[in-house]
C-alpha cells in the first residue's frame, strides 16, 4: 500500500507566505497589475485555485452521501441538529461581538470618505424572500446544480440520496462502494494539491498584495482595525475557548492543527476552495473521525461563516456612522439577525459577503451606495474573515466529535 505522507512541512508553508508577501510588495512597486510579471503570477495563482475547486464537487457529494448512507438515521438527525445549533449560535455570537466592537470604536463617526462607486450588480440586487430561499434548497435538476456548483442544492441532493441509499441497505452495495471510492479518489487528489500549498500560497498572496491599492487604506484604518480586532478576538479567544471547553482540545493544539487550512483560507479568500484542506486537516491533525467531518465540514463551508457575520455587522454600523445615522438598540438587534442571515446566505467564494450585505443595509434603511465606502479594503478583509469562517468549521468538527463522537 502506498505510504501516506504527511502534509508538506509547515516551514515550507511559512516560507511560501513570506515569499508571497515580499514578492507582492515588489510586484506592487513594479507597477502592480500593469507589470508583465503580474500576468504570470496571476496565472499560477489561478491554476492552484482551480485545482482546489476541481475537487470540491466530487468531494462534497461523496462525503455527504457516504455520511448519510453509513450512519444510523437517528444518529444522523442528532448530528444534524447539534451541527446547526453550533453553527447558528457561533455566528450570532460573532455578529454580536462585531456590534460591541463597532460601538466601542465608532470607526465611522466623523469619517470623511470618498467612496468608490458601488457596483451596479449590488445596487440592483433584490434580497431573496424567505420563500425563495426555501425553494432554492431543492434542485429541480441535480446535474444543473452540480454544474453551477450551487452548494446548498448539492448538499440537500446528496443528503437525500444518502438517506435513500441508507434505507436500501444491502441492495445498494454497488452505489455505496462507488461513492466511497469516489471519496477516496478525491482525497488522493487533495493530497497532491496539498504538496503545492507553499507555492500556491506564495502566488496567491503575491497577487493579492501586488494589486492592492495600498494608498486607499489610510482613511479606512479605523474601520479595518475594528473588523480585524473583532476577528482576532473571535478567532483567537472565543472559538479556541469553545473548542477547549466543549471539544476537549487545547487552544494551542487546535490552532496549530488547523494552520494549513487557515493559511489556505487566507490566501484563497474562499471557504469552498479551502474545504478539501479543512477536511483533511481536521481528520489528520485533530483526529476527527471521518463520519463526522464528512458531514459537518461541507455544510459548514457553505453556511457557517462567523467571520463574515462579524464583518457584516461592523460594516453596516460603520456605514450608518459615516452617513451620520444613529442606529437605535432595536435596529442593532435587527442588524444582528440580518448579519447572521447574510453570512449564512453568502457563498464560500471571494467577496460573497459584500453582496449579501444588501440584506443588512436594507433591513435598517441604509443606502446601498454605502457599500462603495468600504469597497477599497474589502479584498484584504475578506482574507481574514475567510480564515475565521474556516476556523469555525474546524472547531465545529472537533466539538461534534467530542459531544456525539460515538456512533
Ligand atoms: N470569502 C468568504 C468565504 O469564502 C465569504 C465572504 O465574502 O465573506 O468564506
Amino acid at each position: 500500500m502506498e505510504r501516506e505522507r504527511e502534509f508538506v512541512s509547515i516551514r515550507w508553508v511559512v516560507a511560501g507566505i513570506l515569499i508571497g508577501i515580499v514578492g507582492g510588495l515588489l510586484l506592487y512597486r513594479a507597477g502592480g497589475a500593469e507589470s508583465p510579471l503580474f500576468g504570470i503570477v496571476g496565472l499560477g495563482a489561478d491554476l492552484f485555485i482551480r485545482l482546489l475547486r476541481m475537487v470540491i464537487v466530487p468531494l462534497v457529494v461523496a462525503s455527504l452521501i457516504t455520511a448519510a448512507a453509513g450512519l444510523d438515521t437517528r444518529y444522523l438527525g442528532r448530528l444534524g441538529v447539534i451541527t446547526l445549533v453550533y453553527y447558528t449560535t457561533t455566528t450570532v455570537l460573532a455578529a454580536g461581538l462585531g456590534l460591541v466592537i463597532v460601538n466601542l470604536v465608532d470607526p465611522g463617526v466623523g469619517a470623511v470618505l470618498q467612496g468608490a462607486q458601488t457596483p451596479q450588480e449590488i445596487l440592483e440586487r433584490e434580497p431573496p424572500t424567505f420563500a425563495d430561499l426555501l425553494r432554492n434548497l431543492i434542485p429541480a435538476n441535480p446535474v444543473d446544480a452540480l454544474a453551477r456548483t450551487d452548494m446548498l442544492q448539492i448538499i440537500s441532493f446528496s443528503l437525500i440520496v444518502g438517506v435513500a441509499l441508507n434505507l436500501m441497505g444491502d441492495r445498494a452495495q454497488a452505489i455505496k462502494g462507488f461513492v466511497s471510492e469516489l471519496l477516496e479518489l478525491s482525497m488522493v487528489i487533495v493530497r497532491w494539491v496539498l504538496y503545492l500549498l507553499p507555492v500556491g500560497v506564495a502566488l496567491l498572496l503575491a497577487r493579492a498584495i501586488g494589486q492592492a491599492g495600498w494608498e486607499v487604506f489610510a482613511p479606512l484604518a479605523k474601520y479595518m482595525g475594528a473588523v480585524l480586532g473583532g476577528l482576532a478576538v473571535h478567532g483567537l479567544i472565543v472559538l479556541p475557548l469553545l473548542v477547549w471547553l466543549l471539544g476537549g482540545v487545547s487552544p494551542w493544539r487546535f490552532l496549530k492543527g488547523i494552520t494549513n487550512a487557515m493559511i489556505t483560507a487566507l490566501s484563497t479568500s474562499s471557504s469552498a476552495a479551502t474545504l478539501p484542506v479543512t477536511m483533511r486537516t481536521v481528520e489528520r491533525e485533530l483526529k476527527v473521525p471521518g463520519y463526522i467531518s464528512r458531514f459537518c465540514i461541507p455544510i459548514g463551508a457553505t453556511v457557517n461563516m462567523d467571520g463574515t457575520a462579524l464583518y457584516e455587522a461592523v460594516a453596516a454600523l460603520f456605514i450608518a456612522q459615516a452617513y451620520g445615522v444613529q442606529l437605535e438598540f432595536t435596529q442593532q438587534i435587527v442588524v444582528l439577525f440580518t448579519a447572521t442571515l447574510a453570512a449564512i446566505g453568502a457563498a464560500g467564494i471571494p467577496s460573497a459577503g459584500l453582496f449579501t450585505m444588501v440584506i443588512v443595509l436594507q433591513s435598517v434603511g441604509l443606502p446601498l451606495e454605502g457599500i462603495g465606502l468600504i469597497l477599497a479594503v474589502d479584498r484584504i478583509l475578506d482574507m481574514f474573515r475567510t480564515m475565521v469562517n474556516v476556523e469555525g468549521d474546524a472547531g465545529g468538527a472537533v466539538i461534534l466529535a467530542n459531544i456525539v463522537g460515538r456512533k
